[in-house]
């Protein structure tokens, strides 16, 4: 660990100057370089699974089940579907020319941006580091990573397993806080991908505004769950349940609040009642499977919105052990403190509608969300929120899974952020399309050097 600004800003300083020297040396571009690195990244994932998990375990408690499959699974398929379409994704692609462009060829060439900057948060502490890595190897860049502070273990084991496979010339791990993550933003990067908060996101931008850096926010906010009284109650409480709870709630999309028909509030309540049960027993306290809340600072500012509304379910917490309850809280308004801020918490509040378009103005008097999610058995309700709701991206009849597929763009819009990666969509967030005409010396068309009247109206 880094010990004084001092240290920080030299340190930091020299990385960036070795990285952009390394770069622009040229080695980091072919397709071989970038798949033997992305080689290299699985083979020491798998090689480490065991100490991922056990870090994971350490700094959220989380099981092994959801280290596998949200952190270390996720990222191992990110970095095959790679491996395997890397050559497609780089070819340069042949673009039509308008007719007064006879004899040319238009191309766009994807180049790679140069010293990247990666930022990232604690909740997915492995996975929001290594995917945005997998996204500047196969882009032809170089990185300077800095993992979340409040997740220590798995910080540090990043910060192993990157020293071991790659010279900080090309990738490079700088650990710490606010003070660090400032020090970096000073510097000049050619592309900056962070993850986190809305408010740390706008300080990202402000800092990469200075040297008119391009980059990627993946932010969050308050993402929005609408039942229409005829959803499928049994699945739909299934899935909310299982989307809002993983990593207790700990997810940038997980639905952050429901919005359900009040025909079916009753037995919606019941069903996911039933589902917590389920997924947790009686005692999720006790149960040894269930992540805990990173830090008191979030543990304190999450048991203070279970006085906000009527407890359903759960309500209990224990802070020695930073866990909180999967709770249910209804008799919920707007004007409720836990409608203020994104909850990142395992509490879940239930809205009422009678009118669908209500919730659609309501939500629309809102930032952008990050994630929507509606459940419902009938096309026009569900096309007609896709239609009038702008957001990120969502499911109908499901939560989280759109995240989970390479061939959709993840990603925010607006105060949710800006950008998007994932498969293919790393690859274009990380590297610029360069766009080149190639002209013939054959043919030299006269009429286009021509001011008369009767070029202008041709042009
Ligand atoms: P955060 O914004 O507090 O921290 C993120 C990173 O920024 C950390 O590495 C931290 O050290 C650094 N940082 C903190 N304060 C800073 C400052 N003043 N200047 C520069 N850098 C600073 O976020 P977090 O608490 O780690 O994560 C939770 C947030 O991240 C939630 O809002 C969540 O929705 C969002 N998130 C978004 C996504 C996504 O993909 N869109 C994924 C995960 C989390």
């Amino acid at each position: 660990m880094i010990e004084s600004v001092v240290d920080v800003e030299g340190n930091v300083n020299q990385i960036v100057k070795k990285q952009r020297v390394y770069f622009h040396a040229g080695s980091t571009k072919s397709r071989e370089f970038r798949i033997s690195q992305l080689k290299k990244l699985y083979n020491s994932i798998v090689k480490n699974e065991e100490k991922i998990k056990n870090a994971l375990h350490l700094d959220l408690n989380k099981s092994e089940f959801e280290a596998y499959s949200t952190e270390i699974g996720f990222t191992l398929k990110e970095i095959s579907e790679a491996i395997k379409n890397l050559e497609n994704w780089m070819k340069p692609i042949r673009v039509k020319t308008p007719i007064t462009h006879v004899g040319t060829k238009g191309r766009i060439y994807r180049e790679p941006y140069g010293v990247t900057l990666i930022i990232s948060p604690w909740n997915y502490p492995f996975q929001l580091t290594m995917t945005p890595l997998v996204g500047a190897i196969i882009g032809g860049n170089t990185a300077i990573i800095k993992p979340s502070e409040l997740t220590p273990n798995t910080s540090n084991i990043i910060d192993q397993m990157i020293r071991e496979l790659f010279n900080e010339e090309y990738v490079a791990v700088v650990q710490g806080g606010v003070e660090t993550s400032t020090e970096l933003l000073k510097q000049k990067f050619d592309f900056i991908f962070f993850t986190g908060s809305v408010q740390v996101g706008k300080i990202v931008m402000e800092a990469a505004s200075k040297h008119l850096t391009p980059l990627v926010l993946e932010l969050g906010g308050k993402s929005p769950t609408i039942v229409h009284h005829d959803a499928n109650l049994s699945v739909t409480a299934k899935r909310i349940i299982w989307g809002k709870f993983t990593n207790a709630g700990q997810t940038c999309i997980a639905p952050d609040y429901i919005y359900v028909h009040e025909k079916v509030k009753n037995q919606l309540i019941q069903a996911m009642k039933q589902e917590i049960v389920q997924f947790y027993g009686n005692q999720p306290l006790e149960n040894e499977e269930y992540t805990k809340i990173v830090s008191e600072r979030h543990f304190n500012r999450l048991v203070n919105f279970l006085k906000d509304g009527k407890v359903e379910h759960g309500g209990q917490s224990d802070s020695t052990s930073h866990k909180i309850e999967p709770t249910i809280l209804s008799d919920i308004s707007w004007e409720a403190s836990i409608m203020d801020e994104e909850i990142f918490g395992p509490i879940l509040p239930i809205l009422t509608y009678h009118n669908l378009d209500d919730v659609i103005t309501e939500i629309n008097q809102h930032p952008k969300p990050l994630a929507l999610y509606v459940f419902t058995e009938n096309k026009s309700i569900s096309n007609q929120i896709i239609e009038r709701v702008p957001f990120g991206g969502g499911c109908v009849n499901d939560t989280l899974y759109h995240m989970a597929t390479p061939y959709l763009p993840f990603g925010g819009v607006g105060e949710s952020g800006s950008g998007s990666y994932h498969g293919e969509y790393s690859f274009k967030a990380f590297t610029h399309e360069k766009s080149v005409l190639v002209q013939t010396t054959k043919i030299d068309l006269k009429i286009r050097y021509h001011t008369t009247k009767n070029a202008l109206r041709f042009i």
